[in-house]
């Protein structure tokens, strides 16, 4: 039976100037796009069902790295960091404390000791008012310091005599009693005795992603969790169960290489839930400059980064990807993490019908490109990290580097296959940021013309990233990402277009309709 969608703008993704005005869907499929009334007259008795759609319908956005249950996990954690007052951050953690059974942790991130009255730091002393009977851990805004009370102190047991760890700080009161207030490494010993997450705390936390998925327009993800729970066994078996037919979400998890030989042995045939690649770290982060350079840090001379592998453990895992038959997705932001990834998957190719997948590729260089072009392969990039990593970044790489560091519009018009996405819980999921950071390159609230502007997408290239880039990534482009026949009826539908509005309009938009196999999963009129 024919299901007609109608009503609004149907934007193909085919060529960039394509619309039409009405989709027919069958089974989950794409049957006919065109004018609604000539699809009216084609499917007549035969369309059994119609919706009208509130907005202008795309082809279903799907997130090419994300880490489903780290997202969860941050959406249900206290978040403090909008707290403008101790008055108002007794308020929160006392309605929490008043939720949560005596002895369990209270947690919370993000308090700022400097929007506070007095710059207060919010102690033990405070924290002890609120509650005696559950350990509190209030983690700070930049996560290099914590405040806990008493209770949760007794528990590690960090008293007077305690000693600050090498690295960290325990503040102490004139008396010599630590006051709560922990800075770097020492928050370890807080942190050491967090209790394990239970399987119902990490079937809460994909829960709860799932839903805030859909309600941001997402009908598929590509995400990595699988080695960081209790077993990935129990974590594949979530996503097994928590996706179904009334809850859809195409997921394609990332199998971290020390997962995989568990994976395989529990893998099952699921329609929505499939494994994807085999994932390798090659190299850390800018940030901290342990992202792998071929030349050194402009800020820090000497100092290239951290190799997570040697080139032989390199190859040796995507060897271990081969044997398996599934390509490998390697975490690569400096240029030299590139070179080595690019060594491994030379020596040894991707399985015809896989493709590998490179993720971040922060700085790259024109023969590194050259070698990228000869191989199956998609660049997983975050156009947000260029929103956030800006101006810092400049001083890490040094101007001369900066031609060919977050270049994504270098990588298109070098003919590689890019896919987009938030490495969520990273960077926020909604795909409006995402898709704005990578036709702007700023964050929303500025307003100057962009970092490195050449580099800037189109929108239309913009939203590729997200539909047929993705569909590239699990090597699925022939069914899925745009609006034809034939194709997965998988729809995000926007309240507005965002070919004709001005990028700076669209974080006012709504997602309307998130559609899975031709099911409506959210609905904005509905909620
Ligand atoms: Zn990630």
């Amino acid at each position: 039976m024919y299901t007609l969608w109608y009503g609004g703008k149907i934007r193909t993704m085919v060529q960039e100037a394509d619309s039409a005005e009405a989709v027919v869907t069958n089974q989950g499929y794409i049957e006919a796009v065109g004018r609604e009334s000539e699809l009216r007259s084609r499917y007549g008795d035969h369309v059994s069902e119609e919706i009208h759609i509130n907005g202008v319908l795309y082809p279903g956005f799907v997130d090419s790295h994300l880490h489903v249950v780290g997202h969860g996990e941050k959406l249900l954690q206290l978040d403090v960091s909008g707290v403008k007052s101790l008055d108002e951050l007794k308020v929160l953690l006392q309605q929490k404390a008043n939720e949560t059974p005596p002895g369990s942790w209270i947690t919370a991130e993000g308090f700022n000791e400097n929007l506070y009255e007095g710059s207060r730091v919010p102690d033990k002393y405070f924290l002890d008012q609120i509650t005696t009977s559950h350990p509190v851990m209030v983690t700070r805004v930049c996560r290099h310091a914590m405040t806990v009370n008493s209770y949760a102190l007794e528990a590690a047991g960090v008293d007077a005599s305690t000693v600050s760890p090498e690295g960290g700080r325990i503040e102490r009161s004139e008396e010599g009693e630590p006051t709560g207030y922990i800075h770097d490494q020492a928050q370890e010993l807080i942190r050491g005795i967090l209790p394990e997450k239970s399987r119902d705390d990490v079937k809460l936390a994909m829960q709860t992603a799932l839903t805030d998925l859909h309600r941001n327009g997402f009908t598929g993800g590509h995400t990595e969790d699988l080695f960081y729970y209790r077993s990935p066994k129990e974590t594949l078996e979530l996503f097994y169960e928590l996706i179904h037919d009334e809850q859809r979400f195409r997921a394609d998890l990332l199998v971290h290489h020390e997962a995989l030989d568990e994976v395989l042995a529990y893998e099952a045939e699921h329609p929505y839930v499939k494994l994807n690649t085999v994932k390798i770290f090659a190299d850390g982060a800018l940030g901290g400059r342990t992202a792998l350079l071929s030349s050194p840090y402009d800020d820090a001379p000497g100092v290239q980064g951290v190799a997570i592998h040697s080139q032989e453990e390199m190859d040796a895992l995507v060897k271990r990807a081969r044997k398996a038959g599934m390509g490998a997705a390697v975490h690569v932001i400096g240029d030299a993490a590139l070179e080595m990834a690019l060594h491994a998957v030379e020596t040894y190719p991707a399985p015809p019908g896989t493709r590998d997948r490179f993720i971040h590729l922060q700085v790259t260089r024109p023969d590194l490109r050259k070698r990228m072009q000869r191989l199956p392969l998609v660049l997983d990039i975050q156009p947000q990290f260029t929103a956030s990593d800006f101006p810092w970044v400049i001083e890490r790489l040094g101007r001369a580097r900066m031609k060919d560091a977050f270049a994504w519009k270098t990588l298109l018009r070098e003919g590689l296959l890019c896919a987009g996405g938030s490495d969520a819980p990273i960077e926020p999921v909604n795909p409006l940021l995402g898709l704005h950071a990578a036709v702007t390159r700023r964050k929303p609230e500025e307003r100057h013309q962009g970092w490195y502007p050449e580099e800037a997408l189109t929108p239309f290239e913009a939203v590729q990233l997200f539909t047929h880039g993705s569909a590239q990534a699990v090597v699925k482009e022939e069914r899925a990402g745009i609006i034809a026949p034939g194709y997965e009826a998988d729809f995000t539908v926007l309240s507005g277009d965002l070919f004709t509005l001005d990028p700076d309009r669209w974080l006012e938009l709504h997602v309307e309709q998130t559609v899975v196999a031709g099911a409506v999963m959210y609905s904005r009129r509905e909620n």
